[in-house]
């Protein structure tokens, strides 16, 4: 398809690309997703969770966990779909140029309303660059703030404040993330950020601050923007926390308290809140993880809706940016249940478990050693079967049909299919439609079918926000 019937296969009548279109520039949205402006007041506030790899499959292996392990309520997810007033659909997220998005183009198209290549930041094909969602709330006399369990200069926050073509250039997105003045960026990813460039935020007015206690104690009346880091690298997986490392709802219910604070010449908020690690435990088969912090990712969305509840000026949306090897539970009948009973007791994530194998250089060594390390982090003893896989493996004999840069660690998910319960399809993302849910003021005209781009020009009708300031 080329650039031209992509730009003619735009949805006519969405606030403010008919210029864009004009300048060439790339749109393939769904013209059926006709976005119809909300008959309610507008909502002044933003909260928009992004669950990274999350699909239904995801949140049902979740709900199994729960049922089986004797929850009493029903999750905040299944609460919220259950509402009166909720909405809820589907969302396509296909990229400029691939069927599967990366987080990148994923994020810059909730931010900028058009499609973008995999890997870029509102960096069009043709090197345009687009203004990113923040700094477009901020012309419109928003607050603006991140959270997340990632690096805070990792794809999805950045889509919406960094414009620069290459994801992984971290320590440049850094840069821009002073630059930008967030009011809070609460995540991980101190590495990205050298002692001068803090230096320089520091001097500017912005508070940096390196642990949960440091962070309660910022002065919530203070107008100062406030950058948080507490891991070098992304924040620990929820099931491995380490002290002085706050959990997703405590920074998301710090960041919207801070955030509803008025402040001069501003008026209302957008907050995105990222589960950046749902995706992570998913790209390495890991149903341990993946149960954890699918539970974070609903402690937090129970976080935000008591918070907006208490309100009504405040539109609460909940999506994902694209499925990650679409987790499914899979054992039938009572061995499905022993394996859903047994992941409670695990302990520590695959990361763990394979961090120091890879530098035993002795093949018959190192599976021992990863053998080892299952026992300890899941109570589980691999049978000379999976002990012969995993020798094959690492001898070279044996590689992963769909994945072949993960195929350990995705063998490895294969191998505990049996003990977890839980299966996946790959060690990648998929194109499969994601969940979308809406709550709050305009919610009643969320389409039951959208795509990302869309929802940027439907997120923007609900709150006011317009391209034009
Ligand atoms: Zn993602």
């Amino acid at each position: 398809m080329s650039r031209r019937s992509l730009l003619g296969a735009s949805a006519a009548g969405l606030v403010g690309l008919a210029s864009l279109r004009a300048l060439g520039q790339p749109v393939a949205s769904n013209p059926q997703a006709a976005v119809t402006p909300a008959a309610t007041a507008r909502a002044k506030n933003l909260i928009w969770l992004i669950a990274d790899g999350m699909s239904v499959g995801s949140m049902s292996v979740m709900e199994d966990y729960l049922r089986v392990n004797s929850a009493t309520a029903p999750s905040a997810w299944r609460d919220l779909l259950n509402r009166r007033g909720t909405r809820h659909g589907i969302m396509g997220t296909h990229s400029f140029d691939s069927p599967v998005t990366d987080s990148a183009a994923a994020s810059s198209a909730f931010s900028t309303g058009m499609k973008h290549r995999n890997g870029s930041l509102c960096v069009g094909p043709d090197g345009e660059e687009f203004r990113p969602f923040f700094q477009m709330a901020r012309a419109n006399k928003r607050r603006v703030g991140a959270v997340t369990t990632t690096t805070i200069t990792h794809a999805t926050p950045a889509g919406f404040y960094a414009t620069i073509p290459a994801r992984r250039q971290e320590r440049d997105i850094a840069r821009q993330l002073v630059d930008a003045r967030l009011d809070v960026a609460l995540g991980g990813g101190s590495q990205f950020f050298s002692p001068e460039l803090l230096a320089l935020a520091e001097r500017e007015g912005i508070r940096v601050v390196r642990t949960a206690t440091e962070l309660q104690r910022v002065d919530r009346q203070s107008s100062a923007p406030v950058i948080g880091l507490f891991n070098e690298s992304h924040l620990s997986y929820a099931m491995e926390r380490r002290p002085g490392e706050p959990s997703l709802p405590a920074m998301a219910v710090w960041a919207m308290e801070r955030l509803s604070q008025p402040r001069d010449g501003t008026d209302g908020f957008v907050l995105q809140i990222e589960a950046g690690r749902i995706d992570h435990s998913e790209h390495n088969n890991d149903a341990g993880a993946l149960v954890q912090e699918c539970l974070e990712f609903d402690a937090t969305l129970a976080a935000v809706m008591r918070w907006a509840d208490a309100r009504n000026d405040t539109l609460v949306v909940v999506c994902s940016d694209h499925a990650t090897a679409n987790p499914g539970t899979v054992v039938y009948g009572s061995k499905g249940h022993e394996a859903l009973r047994s992941l409670k007791k695990f302990m520590h994530s695959f990361e763990w478990v394979l961090e120091p194998v890879g530098r035993e250089a002795d093949i018959a060594k190192r599976v021992a050693l990863l053998a080892s390390r299952v026992k300890e982090a899941t109570g589980v003893e691999l049978d000379t079967d999976a002990i012969a896989r995993l020798r094959d493996a690492y001898g070279g004999s044996w590689v992963h049909p769909s994945s072949a840069r993960r195929n350990i660690v995705t063998l490895l998910g294969d191998i505990m299919v049996e003990h977890t319960g839980v299966g996946f399809n790959s060690g990648d993302h998929t194109s499969e439609t994601v969940p979308i849910i809406a709550s709050g003021p305009g919610a009643e005209s969320l389409p039951g079918a959208i795509d990302n781009t869309d929802l940027h020009n439907w997120v923007k009708v609900q709150t006011g926000l317009t391209s034009n300031a």
